[in-house]
């Protein structure tokens, strides 16, 4: 078997063009009959190690996969792409079960998913030795490893299975990197002197940032709004967070709902369900959810609370963009909540190992230098550049002279005998008069107000920044008030200066909808109608593809994936071949939604106005679209309010230009072109069309003979004619 094969099986069963970084040698060895082992990070396109050779090799894949969810989303994307899968586990009624077999005896099947404790029943076992085993795969293989964070004492028999089958070669696939789970995972199977393949960790489509958690709900609610139909998670500390969270959204109409342990299973099921159908785009969660969810189109995460530790946020950021489109995530940053972390920590039973690990997440919280360095460094991985990526890398901080500020800040919190928290101070600063702040004579202070000219995000930002420095503490056994540091006191009686990193607010994008509404208002440029047409029309088409499928009861992303969306509004193909060039679109995709597209797409063109249309197209091009979707000249002339000749100039220009695929049969008959080309040569004019048209006395319209001359052309026969003149 040769990597030919392996492109070509890529192209006709995943419509993909190229394999991704190391895909390709680790498919080389599996046909070179070794084993291996695969780290690489979610997302990384670890199934198609396997399920390429899979369908490229004989006989059946077994894969072993601890989830029955997980198992079942894929061989409903593997049928979807014409590639016969089934899984065997524990949910199935015995029936179920027997077609299963029955279909794995009779050769029909190229992946068999099967869960582990069903590999090693007897009955299976049985099964096995009668079946043409091509491959072993085993996901997520760390569960074999007690080392590893989610052991499974089922994963331990699958020890044996090497000793049954020692020449069919073994795939073990994980997405946790370190080195004592990695040696286990050899150990345990114990595979033959595996071929090791280690990725990077780094996923640089995934934008890193950090925000002070202040106005949480409006700061979502608009970051949502920003980007309609998508899909994301929302991330919260406590179950009644994610239930309120959710709540809040609904009420301003946006389509969340909540998730965590406390729910019923079947409560649960529905949500995640509903999750990765695209029914409801958004969840709002606890770390409860999110295992044994391979939704490749998940747009955005959101932490509404500092997660607990590095590994967590960093497997919770790793749910979005497993497709490998930018995808944003946001850390939402408060000391209330890190003041939650710590007693939990405190509580844990490993009190020094997990404050450590919050102490971490805190730093990378804090950071002023690329995040990304600091998440790659964590997990022993290197990033040589800044990632350009990240909110420091986008905003790099610029330092002012902060010692006034720092010293208002200070001063206020003296001159509350340093009984406040950071809200109280904050309002002291700005001067309001809320009520507690009014009981406890905090206006009579003579800092009251004294900062004014900033918001209370401004604040916030900068009093986290004057803890960070040192020149304030959190007492938190003191019900968190803050206390003025010796550090902090020289700032403010021995005039030691403060440099501060200075804040500005993020600012929020408009959605598409929004910015043709505003673009168009100031005469865009073509430039920009054009990309304004590409993102409305990705909108719509993500809308087009739910209804899809809805029809056939998959999930979104098994029609198609986002990227496929994205390549569809960028190229706008035209016809069924430009279709099955774009990424995604395999054998069966092309067969089972090419047209559908390509109507759809039209149609979107075609409501467009005409500065619009003309941006997107040259006019003879917008015409030529118009035949290939099937329309004749006189139907393209009306829709286009142009004149019939018009339209055949275009498709003459078009044939000149050689876009393909125009058929001038379809304007003029053969005897017709017999009939006016005989003519045409007698006459000998291939310039002007009316010494034609005059001796036909208006029998053929100027149409007919622009097509005759321009058959005439393609064919060469003027060339001929003029070729015998000169013998
Ligand atoms: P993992 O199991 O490592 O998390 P997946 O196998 O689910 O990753 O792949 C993630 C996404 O990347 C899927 O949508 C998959 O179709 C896509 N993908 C994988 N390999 C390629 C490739 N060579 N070209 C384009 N897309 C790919
Ligand atoms: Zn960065």
């Amino acid at each position: 078997m040769n990597l030919e094969r392996a492109t070509q099986a890529l192209k006709k069963y995943f419509g993909y063009d190229t394999f991704r970084p190391m895909q390709a040698e680790i498919i080389e060895s599996l046909y070179q009959r070794r084993d291996v082992l695969v780290l690489m990070p979610t997302g990384g396109g670890k199934s198609l190690c396997y399920q390429i050779p899979a369908v490229t090799l004989e006989g059946v894949c077994i894969v072993v996969s601890p989830l029955i969810a997980l198992m079942r989303d894929q061989v409903r994307a593997l049928r979807n792409n014409g590639i016969a899968a089934a899984a065997l586990h524990s949910n199935l009624t015995h029936e179920q079960e027997r077609t299963v077999e029955q279909y794995a005896l009779d050769g029909r099947l190229k992946l068999l998913y099967v869960s582990p404790e069903k590999l090693v029943s007897e009955p299976f076992q049985q099964l096995l030795r009668r079946l043409k085993v091509s491959l072993f795969a085993i996901d997520e293989a760390h569960c074999i490893s007690q080392w590893g964070h989610d052991f499974r004492p089922e994963y331990t028999q699958l020890k044996a299975l090497k000793r049954h089958f020692p020449a069919v070669p073994f795939i073990a696939l994980t997405a946790t990197a370190d080195k004592t789970t990695r040696k286990d995972i050899t150990a345990q199977l114990d595979l033959a002197d595996p071929a090791l393949f280690v990725a990077s960790f780094n996923r640089p489509n995934l934008s890193l940032s950090v925000e002070p958690a202040i106005k949480r709900i409006e700061r979502i609610i608009d970051f949502i709004k920003s980007r309609p139909r998508t899909s994301g998670i929302i991330y919260t500390l406590s179950r009644k967070q994610a239930e309120q969270t959710a709540e809040r959204l609904q009420k301003v109409g946006i389509k969340a709902e909540y998730y965590h342990a406390g729910m019923a299973a079947q409560a649960r099921d529905r949500v995640q369900e509903n999750f990765i159908t695209d029914r409801t785009p958004i969840i709002c969660a606890t770390i409860a959810f999110g295992m044994g969810i391979d939704k490749p189109n998940v747009r955005w995460v959101i932490h509404y609370n500092l997660p607990k530790n590095i590994e967590g946020y960093y497997q919770e950021i790793g749910r979005a963009g497993r497709d490998g489109l930018p995808s944003d995530t946001i850390l939402f940053y408060s000391l209330g909540d890190v003041k939650v972390l710590r007693d939990f920590a405190l509580d844990s039973g490993q009190v020094k190992l997990q404050l450590a690990k919050l102490e971490r997440m805190q730093e990378y919280a804090d950071a002023r230098i690329c995040r990304r360095k600091i998440l790659l460094a964590y997990f022993g991985d290197f990033l040589e550049k800044d990632c350009g990526n990240c909110d420091v890398c986008k905003n790099p901080p610029r330092y002012i002279e902060g010692t006034i500020l720092a010293q208002k800040a200070l001063s206020a919190l003296m001159r509350t005998d340093q009984k406040v928290g950071m809200g109280m101070l904050i309002d002291i600063l700005r001067g309001s008069r809320n009520q507690e702040l009014l009981k406890r004579g905090y206006d009579k202070i003579k800092t009251f107000g004294a900062g004014k000219d900033l918001n209370s995000e401004n604040w916030t930002r900068y009093i986290l920044q004057i803890l960070h420095l040192g020149l304030i503490e959190i007492a938190y056994d003191e019900g968190s008030v803050l206390k003025v540091t010796e550090k902090g006191k020289e700032v403010l009686f021995s005039n030691k200066t403060v440099q501060l990193v200075q804040v500005e607010a993020d600012k929020i994008e408009k959605s598409p909808a929004q910015k043709i509404a505003r673009v168009k208002a100031e005469k865009p440029t073509p430039q920009l109608l054009r990309q304004y047409f590409t993102e409305s029309l990705f909108e719509n088409l993500i809308e087009f593809r739910q209804m899809l499928a809805e029809r056939e009861g998959i999930a979104p992303y098994m029609v198609v994936g986002d990227a496929t969306l994205q390549a569809l509004s960028n190229e706008l193909p035209a016809t069924l071949e430009e279709v099955a060039k774009i990424t995604g679109f395999s054998q069966i995709k092309i067969q089972k939604y090419g047209r559908l597209f390509l109507e759809m797409l039209a149609e979107s063109i075609s409501l467009q106005d005409a500065d619009t249309q003309k941006a997107l197209f040259p006019s003879h091009i917008l015409s030529y679209r118009y035949y290939a979707a099937g329309s004749n000249l006189e139907q393209i002339a009306q829709i286009r309010g142009y004149k019939v000749g018009t339209i055949a100039q275009h498709f003459i220009k078009c044939k000149e230009e050689n876009h393909l695929n125009i058929d001038y049969n379809d304007f003029i008959t053969p005897q017709e072109f017999e009939t006016i080309s005989r003519v045409m040569l007698e006459i000998n004019d291939p310039i002007r069309l009316a010494p034609t048209f005059e001796h036909f006395a208006g029998k053929y319209d100027y149409d007919k003979i622009r097509f005759a001359r321009a058959l005439m052309i393609e064919r060469g026969i003027w060339q001929q004619q003029q070729g015998e003149e000169s013998v």
